[in-house]
């Protein structure tokens, strides 16, 4: 049950920071309220006041800048899956954005409340990190950027400081020749763990360069920087041999755990098979975007 709480509604930035400065703990941060009103209800997560930021001006716009695309924190998955711009220019993010749980959950949840709430089991955290994606927070004291590599610290924990909001995610384009894909696995509503792959092949079809995350599997979803060296200029029949005989390094950077999606042994597993279809998808696809 919903215990009592207050709903302020500011209309700027600055109304919101306030608000968020002077309440401190007491006032939480609401967009779409998908993933809040639930944890409320199920008397995980209690505040005694909800701010919010649907009628701030600023972020909702869903362009693109030099290449990158700028996707305000408050644009909904629903929109992103959608848009004409996303299909054509970023086509497998559209892509992985028509799997996120339901069409329900999707028309009212953002992207902003997805990646702020940090919660391990999420598909866009993993298929951005590989994009080399950035975060926008601000608050009263001004802007900062940060790699979205940098943004999480543990399951629902992130960098941002108290009273700090995410305006905006940055999504630069592959570079030139890359192609990628993204593979979700599970049978629940989110995903049970997912992998992302960005490769570029040189002309004597050796890989020249290559980019790995995974998600869902450890704390927070992760690029698998020294993977992604190893594998670089390696033939792909060289390079699927050495992903599926990396468990070993797969299980020390990941640090799986036995849960309800499966037991560490089976998430290796899976993380090595995924890895190996993803890259032959990425490098067999179409995908540049
Ligand atoms: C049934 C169900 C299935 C789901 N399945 C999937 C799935 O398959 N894949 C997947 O990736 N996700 C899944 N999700 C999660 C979903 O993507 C998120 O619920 C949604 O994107 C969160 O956005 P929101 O606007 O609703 O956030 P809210 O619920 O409003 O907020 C979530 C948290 O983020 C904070 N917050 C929100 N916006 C900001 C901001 N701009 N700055 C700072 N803090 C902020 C809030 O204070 C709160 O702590 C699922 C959720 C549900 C309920």
């Amino acid at each position: 049950m919903l215990r009592p709480f207050e709903l302020v509604e500011p209309t700027s930035l600055s109304e919101t920071f306030g608000c968020l400065e002077h309440h401190g703990e007491e006032a939480k941060v609401y967009a779409g309220g998908s993933e809040l009103l639930v944890a409320m209800r199920l008397g995980l997560l209690h505040s005694k006041m909800l701010v919010n930021i649907k009628h701030v001006p600023g972020m909702d716009q869903l362009e693109l800048e030099n290449g990158s695309l700028r996707v305000g924190s408050l644009v909904t998955h629903r929109r992103v899956e959608t848009s004409a711009l996303v299909r054509e220019r970023f086509p497998l993010i559209a892509r992985m954005e028509s799997k996120v749980a339901n069409v329900r959950v999707r028309n009212v949840g953002t992207l902003g409340g997805n990646l702020a709430f940090a919660e391990p089991h999420s598909d866009p955290a993993t298929l951005f990190l590989v994009y080399g994606a950035e975060v926008v927070l601000q608050s009263s004291r001004g802007q900062r950027r940060i790699p979205l590599s940098e943004f999480f610290v543990g399951p629902y924990e992130t960098v941002m400081e108290p009273a700090e909001i995410l305006v905006e995610i940055r999504i630069p384009s592959f570079p030139q020749g890359m192609k990628g894909a993204y593979i979700r696995w599970g049978v629940l509503e989110r995903p049970a763990l997912n992998v992302a792959v960005g490769a570029r092949l040189a002309e004597d079809r050796l890989l020249e360069a290559v980019r790995v995350a995974v998600g869902c599997v450890g704390p927070i979803p992760i690029r698998l920087q020294q993977l992604e060296e190893s594998l670089r200029g390696m033939e792909l029949s060289a390079a699927y041999q050495h992903i599926g005989s990396s468990g070993t390094a797969v299980r020390q950077w990941l640090a799986p755990v036995s849960d309800i999606f499966g037991s560490d042994d089976y998430k290796v597993y899976m993380v090595k098979t995924l890895l190996q279809r993803a890259l032959r998808q990425a490098v067999e696809g179409d995908d540049h975007g």
